[in-house]
C-alpha cells in the first residue's frame, strides 16, 4: 500500500503543473511520523533538489522547529501541490483539487497525530470555502479528510503563518509570530494527543 501510494504519487501526471516542472515533489521525512506538515507548494529550489521546504523559507522551518527539539526526521513534510507552479504563482484552486487525492493518500498512508498547514493555500484546503485562513493562525481546528469516495475522517490541523511570508516583507513582528507559531507545534502536538487519550478514556 505504502511504496505503491508513494510511487503512485511520483509518477502523476494528473495536472498541467507536471509538464512545467522537474519532478514531482512527493515529500521528506519519516513515514511513521506524528506529525504532517504540508506547505502550499515547491518552489524553484524544491523543483530542482525534489525536496519540499529546502530553500530560503524551509531553513526558518527547520532552524525554528531545531530551537524547541523538532527534528526533520522525526516528522513528514510535503506540500498541498506537488509540482512547482509556473513563476512560483500560488497554486491555484484547480490545481489543489487535482492533487487532492495524492494529499488524502499521503494523509492516509501517514496516518499522523497532527497535521500542520503551512500558509494560506494549505489552511484553505481544510477550512470552509467562504472563511479567510489567516484568521486561523496559530490555532488546532478539527477537519474532515477522505479515506474513500464515501468516508472521511476527522483529523487535527494546526494552522500557520507560511516563512515566504516573512522573506517577502521583512517585518519583526510578522517573523516573531511566524517563529512563534513554528515553535508551538509540540505543544499543539501534546494538546491533540491529550484530547485523544481523554476520548479514548470515556469509553
Ligand atoms: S501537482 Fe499533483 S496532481 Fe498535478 S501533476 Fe503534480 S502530483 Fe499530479
Amino acid at each position: 500500500m505504502l511504496l505503491n501510494t508513494l510511487e503512485n504519487i511520483r509518477n502523476c501526471t494528473a495536472c498541467s503543473l507536471r509538464s512545467g516542472a522537474k519532478q514531482v515533489v512527493l515529500g521528506i521525512g519519516s513515514i511513521s511520523a506524528e506529525i504532517l506538515i504540508l506547505g502550499e507548494a515547491p518552489g524553484v529550489t524544491e523543483d530542482e533538489t525534489g525536496i519540499p521546504f529546502s530553500g530560503k523559507s524551509g531553513i526558518i522551518l527547520t532552524q525554528t522547529m531545531a530551537e524547541v527539539g523538532l527534528d526533520i526526521n522525526n516528522v513528514f513534510i510535503s506540500n498541498i501541490v506537488k509540482c512547482r507552479p509556473p513563476q512560483n504563482r500560488k497554486p491555484r484552486k484547480n490545481e489543489i483539487t487535482a492533487c487532492s487525492g495524492n494529499t488524502e493518500d499521503l494523509i492516509n498512508t501517514i496516518n499522523p497525530k497532527l497535521i500542520v498547514a503551512v500558509g494560506k493555500s494549505a489552511i484553505e484546503y481544510f477550512i470552509p470555502v467562504d472563511e479567510q485562513a489567516s484568521n486561523y493562525f496559530g490555532n488546532v481546528i478539527v477537519s474532515k479528510t477522505r479515506i474513500n469516495n464515501t468516508t472521511y475522517k476527522h483529523r487535527h490541523v494546526y494552522c500557520i503563518i507560511h516563512p515566504a511570508a516573512g522573506l517577502h516583507n521583512p517585518d519583526p513582528i510578522l517573523i516573531e509570530n511566524i517563529k512563534k507559531y513554528i515553535r508551538r507545534i509540540p505543544v499543539a502536538l501534546e494538546k491533540v494527543k491529550n484530547q485523544q487519550a481523554e476520548k479514548s478514556s470515556l469509553f
